[in-house]
């Protein structure tokens, strides 16, 4: 099979299977918005992707979500930072991206706000969280946001909608279930006392192996890499 309709048949099951999942938890398909991780795959993959409808796409690493974005740059796609970003990177990232997903300390969050301010722009972020046992993983944890959205309000160049986090690597999906419920929970109990500025609006949980789960436990943003590219050799 070309490459093009392998990408395009991948793209269309990952689509009716979140519309399964939405379903199984009382929503649309349109709640939930997939995020295409390009990471793996080069420019001609990434153009087949587009070409089969997903226009947001997701990279981890700063430097290599600048040289994605300068090889399609004659496309109409949306880029979402969704790894760790160093503060020195932050002038040269945020001209590329519609939001960055992966906020995780609110010195990486005031450095945002100031390059935003400079050029004169509001930055869409999301705050991820630090939700499972891992030691690895980046983000904000949980009792730390309380006392740290005060002061994130305080950020008038950026624009917080909601958190984000990633999965343990260990405890499958049960483990994965149970991660994914807790950030909902925590985004539930900032929520009822949040300055007014920030809306959790977006939960974004979920890759190629638990983007399912994570949609039944109230994913707003699934982002979804290998499986887009089963199949696919370049
Ligand atoms: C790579 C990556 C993904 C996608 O992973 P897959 O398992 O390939 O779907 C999602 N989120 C983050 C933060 C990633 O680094």
């Amino acid at each position: 099979m070309p490459q093009a309709d392998r990408i395009t048949e991948n793209v269309a099951g990952v689509r009716e299977r979140i519309a399964a999942a939405a379903a199984a938890s009382g929503r649309s398909a349109d709640d939930v918005t997939l995020v295409a991780v390009t990471k793996y795959v080069g420019p001609n993959v990434i153009r087949a992707v587009v070409g089969a409808g997903c226009t947001r796409l997701g990279e981890s690493r700063p430097q290599q979500l600048w040289s994605r974005a300068a090889e399609i740059d004659d496309l109409r796609v949306e880029w979402h930072l969704i790894g760790h970003l160093q503060r020195n990177k932050v002038q040269r990232t945020l001209p590329l991206v519609a939001m960055i997903q992966s906020v995780d300390s609110l010195r990486l969050a005031a450095a945002i706000n100031e390059a935003a301010a400079v050029s004169g722009r509001i930055t869409p972020i999301l705050l991820e969280v630090h939700i499972s046992d891992d030691a690895s993983k980046h983000g904000f944890e949980p009792d730390e946001l309380d006392r740290t959205l005060q002061d994130l309000a305080g950020l008038e160049h950026v624009r917080i909608g909601g958190l984000m986090c990633m999965a343990g690597l260990e405890g499958g999906l049960a483990g994965a279930q149970r991660d994914f419920a807790a950030l909902r929970r925590l985004r539930d109990r900032l929520r009822a006392n949040c300055p007014p500025q920030i809306d959790l609006r977006e939960l974004s949980m979920g890759m190629s192996g638990d983007y399912e789960v994570a949609i039944r436990e109230g994913a707003t943003i699934v982002r979804v890499g290998s499986a887009l590219f089963e199949g696919v050799v370049e």
